[in-house]
Order: C-alpha cells, then structure tokens, then sequence
C-alpha cells in the first residue's frame, strides 16, 4: 500500500515535470512568426523540432496518466499484454511503461 502510494507520487512527478516542458514548448511554437529567413535567430527546423518533441512529451504524457490509473486500479507494474510483472529495474527507468520488457520488443 505504501509503496502503491510512492509510485503514484513518483508518476504525479514526472507527469508534472512532463506538463511543464510541454507548456514551456507551447510558449516556443507561439513564436512562430518571429522564426524565419535571415533573423539569426531560431530556425523553422527548430520550430519543428520542438513540434516534434511535444508530440513525443505529450504521448508520455498520456502513458504516465494510464500508469497513475494503474496504480489506483491496483495493477500498476503489470504488464498490458502478458500480465506477468514488470522489472523493477525496467520501472525505475521508465516508471510510465505498460509492457514488460519482452513485449515491448516483441512489439517492435
Ligand atoms: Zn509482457
């Protein structure tokens, strides 16, 4: 139960940490109109960079929330496709992660 409860603040955490980079990207991409030709300044690349990087946040974003429903449904650290238990190891670097090690390379 305890330990439930610290991964759930550990998931709040990075889901808190994650919103924030995409809020700060989201002030980025409104810049839009000041990238361009000649500025010297940030480059369109650029811009679609961090329209890249926000995608990949915000996919994160939405599997740190599935994670979180885990851990209130009491199945959180279980893999999605096998059921069997996901390392602990594979947790603690990616904490959001629904497959186990094997599926998620079986799924590549
Ligand atoms: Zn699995």
């Amino acid at each position: 139960m305890d330990q439930m409860s610290s991964e759930r603040e550990r998931l709040e955490q990075v889901l808190e940490e994650t919103l924030a980079k995409i809020e700060q990207l989201n002030k980025k991409l409104e810049d839009k109109a000041d990238y361009g030709l000649g500025k010297g300044g940030p480059t369109i690349y650029e811009w679609e960079f961090s329209l890249a990087l926000r995608q990949s946040l915000e996919a994160k974003a939405k599997s740190i929330r599935a994670a979180l429903r885990k851990t209130l449904e009491g199945n959180y650290g279980v893999c999605e496709a096998c059921g069997q238990e996901i390392d602990v190891e594979r947790l603690a670097v990616l904490p959001h992660t629904t497959l186990c090690i094997k599926c998620a390379q079986a799924k590549r």
